[in-house]
């Protein structure tokens, strides 16, 4: 895939999708972005225009309402010769009972139909999902002090332990595993003329370019970050979960890699930069902030906890695509910065 190719973006509007948008963008490739209405497509071009994003020309959005429908979603394919398939439901909105229809059958079924609808065009090349590091790791089996984890590992679990399960964190992993495994399965059984890539992240953080005008619209990994940096300094230090993470910006670069390095295989790479805590969020944002000491819990300045779980081998990532992950603290601290600036003037 050559600049000057053409890259479908699913989930344009969304916190990771806007980031590998600008990069393809930057990199002068055409991105066809699908979004699931007209406001959301107007809402997307704004955001990025504001956010200073180049060759803004070379971007077209598409409404797909229903990406589940191989019909609907094929019809957006002539002209691409590349995939990244983003748009997934990451929340944590859902109730049990709603799993299946929430999460489960819009994960499952979205992936599904770009693998086959990509199957029917021979001039799509590449094919890169965004899966997660959720589908990699066994949560069952809890922290695991010393294990390391690698894109060999699978998490067990199945529709079915994700459509009964009594926490939505649950179903929302189960979905990324399903998704995935329908996507190895289908170039497993079926000839494809495209390279699969899957790509597994940590909870990815950063600076944001989508479309937000309040707080109340945060994306689920980024709420993390609020959640320490507003809980107030004399409160608890909120737990830590999924102690591993990437950021926004190397994961786009990552994508951006997926789709045009030369592979003479399918791949799928884990793509964590390394652990995180909260107490370590915190301690970035008091020193990097000083006036926000306030807002933030002190907790036990220095205390890491990551030698109390297990912990991601992602050398081949960074070997194969040559990445080189950003610290922590560049990614928390303008984050941070828009995120108060978010909760003082919201764009209504
Ligand atoms: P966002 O919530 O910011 O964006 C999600 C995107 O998916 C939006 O475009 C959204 O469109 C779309 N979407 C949500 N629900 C559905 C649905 N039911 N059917 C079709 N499209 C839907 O999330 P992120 O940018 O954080 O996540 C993007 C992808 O990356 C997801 O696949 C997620 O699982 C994966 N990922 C994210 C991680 C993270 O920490 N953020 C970590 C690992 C993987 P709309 O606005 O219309 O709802």
């Amino acid at each position: 895939m050559d600049p000057g190719s053409r890259v479908l973006v699913t989930g344009g509007n969304g916190f990771i999708g806007a980031h590998c948008i600008s990069t393809l963008l930057q990199s002068n490739h055409l991105v066809r972005a699908t979004v699931r209405s007209s406001a959301k497509a107007t809402a997307t071009v704004e955001a990025l225009k504001a956010a200073g994003v180049p060759n803004l020309q070379n971007l077209e959005t598409v409404v797909v309402e229903d990406p589940t429908k191989l019909d609907e979603f094929s019809k957006v394919l002539p002209g691409c010769q590349g995939i990244l398939h983003l748009a997934s439901a990451f929340s944590y909105e859902a109730n049990p009972g709603e799993f299946e229809e929430k999460l489960l059958k819009p994960a499952l079924n979205g992936t599904k139909v770009v693998v086959q609808a990509a199957a029917k065009y021979p001039e799509i090349k590449r094919v890169v999902i965004m899966s997660s590091f959720a589908s990699i790791y066994d949560a069952n089996l809890g922290l695991q002090p010393g294990r390391v984890y690698t894109e060999k590992d699978w998490c067990p679990l199945t529709y079915e332990d994700g459509r009964d399960a009594g926490h939505v964190a649950i179903a929302y992993r189960a979905s990324k595993v399903i998704a995935e495994k329908a996507a190895w399965d289908f170039i497993r059984d079926n000839p494809v003329n495209y390279t699969l890539v899957t790509l597994c992240p940590g909870m990815v953080f950063g600076r944001m370019i989508h479309p937000i005008s309040s707080l109340s619209q945060l994306n689920t990994s980024n709420q993390i970050v609020w959640g320490v940096i507003s809980a107030g300094e004399g409160r608890e230090m909120p737990p830590t979960k999924g102690p591993v993470w990437t950021d926004v910006e190397d994961l786009s670069l990552i994508s951006l890699r997926s789709l045009t390095y030369p592979l003479s295989s399918h791949e799928r790479f884990l793509t964590t930069e390394g652990s995180y805590d909260t107490q370590e969020i915190a301690d970035i944002v008091r020193a990097q902030l000083p006036d926000k000491q306030g807002r933030i819990p002190v907790g036990e300045p220095g205390k890491r906890i990551a030698d109390t779980h297990f912990s991601c081998d992602s050398a081949k990532v960074q070997k194969v695509l040559g990445v080189k992950f950003r610290k922590l603290e560049d990614s928390i601290v303008p984050l941070a910065k828009q995120l108060y600036a978010l909760e003082e003037s919201p764009r209504l």
